[in-house]
């Protein structure tokens, strides 16, 4: 039995103060850290366990109309405030495609920036997992790797990031809010996740003892509103990490594409959001021809890194597809439901 101490803070400070000790780990609602130390994956040493920290769940509209979700709200109470989901639909549609309703009801934002890959490999303690062990080598590397990563993979590791959520929030600039010893700063949530490089096992920019407190999103990104979908593709319909997943933005400047947003998930290490994409579509007139060039733009550096090329193709179509659900404009059902990937898309716009 893996022995660990147990403290419970009564504020941020207290908390990051015990975090600072090494192989320390903070604790929220624990869905996926209770499952990596059970298979003893990860054997932290002391639990911080923040769930009663105070100001810490609170959804806030700010001042210059921006918005500010705690580290602790759960993910159904974000996707169903009905300020929020009118303002951020694909966030909403995003939290809503993740993981079953039980999961939802307990997980945190913070918790969900800080979830770790599912790569089949890292979870089973047989296999060699440079993530795991650094050094150690990596089974995914010509073992079953079909839903691995497309773009910014190394030799070091192939795995892809798991979440919806952090998705729409890299294409719509979202900064997440970290306190440690030092006080707070602040990290764009593009920057916040780290490519694996030769240390996959480093796979945020948090350094030991520092926590999310929260994750803002810009008023600006509000202005994105009326033509924003999230769409996932999967193996199964529900309960499923995404093997492809796009968050789209468009703010529409009549009739032609005044700026997009355009993030990716399930094809890299980190929520990848794509600026050429974005460069692609600005001025454009929605369709066809603009939806293409931008899926050719996101993909132009993907390359597989074992048998799944497919995802490369898929991708493109996902892109497409959800480019033309934002330009068709964000339902009027809130909260949003997850956009299906068998959904109608507007005539004229079906494939690549
Ligand atoms: Fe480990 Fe990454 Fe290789 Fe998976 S892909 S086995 S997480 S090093």
């Amino acid at each position: 039995m893996n022995r660990f101490d147990y403290v419970k803070p009564q504020s941020v400070a207290e908390a990051v103060a015990a975090a600072a000790e090494p192989g320390a780990a903070f604790l929220a609602a624990g869905t996926n850290l209770l499952d990596l130390m059970k298979g003893g994956i990860t054997r932290p040493q002391r639990l911080v366990d923040v769930t009663h920290l105070p100001d810490l769940s609170a959804i806030e509209t700010l001042p210059d109309g921006g918005a500010r979700i705690g580290a602790l709200v759960k993910n159904s109470d974000l996707a169903t405030d009905p300020a929020f989901a009118r303002q951020y639909p694909a966030v909403a549609e995003a939290l809503l495609s993740g993981a079953s309703a039980q999961l939802r009801n307990a997980a945190t934002v913070g918790g969900n920036l800080m979830q770790r890959t599912r790569c089949a490999y890292f979870y089973d303690p047989a296999s060699a997992c440079n993530k795991r062990s650094p050094g150690a080598g990596c089974d995914a590397l010509g073992g079953e790797n079909h839903g691995h990563a497309v773009l910014g993979w190394s030799d070091s590791c192939i795995a892809v990031h798991p979440s919806d959520f952090c998705v729409p929030l890299a294409a719509l600039g979202a900064i997440v809010e970290i306190e440690g010893s030092n006080g707070r700063r602040e990290v764009p949530l593009t920057a916040f996740h780290l490519l694996p490089g030769s240390t996959p096992d480093k796979e945020t920019v948090l350094e030991p003892g520092e926590m999310i407190v929260a994750v803002r999103l810009p008023a600006e990104a509000a202005g994105f509103a009326g033509h924003q979908r999230y769409l996932k593709v999967r193996d199964r319909t529900s309960y499923a990490f995404a093997v492809v997943s796009a968050a789209a933005a468009l703010r529409m400047d009549g009739g032609t594409i005044g700026a997009a947003r355009l993030a990716l998930g399930g094809v890299a290490l980190k929520p990848w959001r794509s600026e050429a994409a974005e460069a692609a579509l600005a001025g454009k007139a929605p369709g066809q021809a603009a939806f293409a060039a931008a899926a050719e733009a996101a993909f132009a550096e993907a390359k597989p890194s074992g048998d799944n090329a497919y995802k490369i193709d898929l991708g493109k179509r996902v892109v497409i597809r959800a480019l033309a659900l934002a330009a068709a404009g964000t339902p009027d059902r809130l909260p949003a439901l997850p956009a299906s990937p068998f959904a109608p898309v507007p005539e004229g716009v079906l494939h690549v």
